[in-house]
């Protein structure tokens, strides 16, 4: 046990000036006017809107005490806070700031924005730790511009694929070209690997993009870990007919089928309900008119859970009810699954020091899944992770997204919290 400084007990008070919500929300409304369409915010990856937030992100990092902020070689925002010694391990704290089309401001800015807060809360009371803060504003998380995503914290984790610098964006830009205007150094992607053995982990706060919280009361959630997801697309072939000649009987009707085979994917769903969720999200009927009976149907199929093996057997459940129902129905189905992503579970003491501080702010402790992917998923098997999320309203991917002041203010405590706390039991 390191006596290294006093330690606020039990919750870090008074609140600091920068752990303010309305002084973070402020900062964050600051951020989203770097918006490459104008009344909104788009800010896709390696845009112009992109690296005038970067810079601004930049000047934040310096103000609050960071030092060497650099870009890396994939557009991400680096900065340092040292450690009270040499040889000192170091703590990872990100999220992204690349946004979907007409996106919330708080996807990505907000665990970005937070981070900057809490470090800047330390170094306002000259507080250094026994470990080293390392800030990550993530270049792309969202995927909206190139084929492949999360490239950025990919490269800090070590598993950057090359191949992703050829991915064009519709403009036939490739990732490479868009890097070296933006100013990256990509010629250096090796070096933005951090050896796990220097490293503590990887937190991140994020608005929760779902109604889990709001729903609870809960300001904050504990994130249990980041679902795994099985992703493809059924195919249905029966017999196309004239609407009006082809009698009931002897028709092979393709969406007739695969309206069933979506029920019972929604079933499957429903009987796993408090694990898993089971998607249907987009159908495609081949040559559909009002006078045809459909002869051929697509549909997508989304599969998720924190558990890889409740999520092979869903996905084996529902290949035999699409074969069951073809099979009855006189029509062929294929079950392609394209993508499987296994999932990431936050780390065991990591994600008890976060509920411990959720706790000593007074505040409920809701732990919870995510569903959406981030940046920290990429850490699975390479770094310790936990992640933090805030109450959010109104969903998520859309400019209704909200998430209070004040809540934004106790996960700027809580991430401070956090820092001490592990400080302490080092
Ligand atoms: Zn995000």
């Amino acid at each position: 046990m390191n006596k290294v400084f006093p330690v606020p007990q039990p919750a870090p008070a008074p609140t600091h000036a920068p752990l303010d919500g309305t002084a973070i929300t402020a900062r964050l409304k600051e951020l989203a006017a770097f918006s490459d369409v104008p009344g909104e915010l788009t800010r896709l990856t390696l845009t112009p809107a992109h690296k005038r937030a970067a810079a601004q992100v930049s000047y934040w990092m310096r103000e609050a005490g960071l030092t060497q902020v650099h870009m890396d070689a994939t557009g991400t925002i680096i900065g340092r806070y040292p450690a009270d010694r040499a040889n000192a391990k170091t703590l990872l704290i990100g999220s992204h700031i690349d946004t979907v089309r007409n996106a919330g401001i708080y996807d990505g800015n907000l665990g970005v924005l937070t981070a900057i807060a809490a470090v800047e809360a330390l170094n306002a009371q000259g507080i250094r730790l026994p470990f080293a803060i390392e800030v990550a504003a993530f270049a792309d998380e969202e995927g909206v511009r190139f084929l492949s995503t999360l490239t950025s914290s990919k490269a800090v984790a070590g598993i950057f694929d090359p191949k992703s610098l050829d991915d064009v964006d519709p403009q036939g830009i490739s990732r490479a070209e868009a890097l070296r205007s933006f100013g990256a150094p990509v010629e250096r992607i090796a070096e933005c690997r951090r050896n796990p053995d220097d490293m503590l982990g990887y937190v991140e706060v994020h608005i929760e993009q779902g109604p889990v919280l709001e729903a609870a009361g809960a300001p904050l959630g504990i994130v249990t870990g980041i679902a795994g997801a099985s992703r493809g697309h059924v195919r249905v072939r029966g017999e196309a007919g004239h609407s009006g000649t082809l009698p009931m009987p002897m028709r092979h009707d393709a969406l007739a089928a695969a309206a069933e085979m979506i029920l019972a994917v929604e079933a499957r769903g429903r009987t796993d309900a408090d694990a898993l969720v089971a998607t249907v999200g987009t159908l495609i009927i081949a040559g559909s008119a009002v006078n045809v009976v459909p002869g051929e149907v697509q549909f997508s199929l989304d599969v998720r859970t924190l558990s890889d093996d409740l999520r092979r057997r869903a996905v084996e459940d529902i290949r035999t009810a699409v074969a069951q129902i073809a099979a009855r129905r006189g029509v062929r189905a294929s079950v392609d699954i394209g993508h499987e992503v296994p999932a990431a579970p936050c780390h065991g003491p990591l994600k008890e020091r976060m509920a411990q501080v959720v706790d000593s702010l007074g505040l409920p402790v809701v732990r919870l899944p995510s569903g959406a992917g981030h940046d920290a998923m990429v850490f699975r098997g390479i770094l310790a992770i936990a992640m933090l999320f805030v109450r959010s309203q109104n969903g998520s991917h859309n400019p209704r997204e909200y998430a209070s002041p004040a809540d934004i203010g106790l996960a700027a405590e809580a991430l401070y919290a956090f820092l001490i706390k592990t400080a302490a039991e080092m």
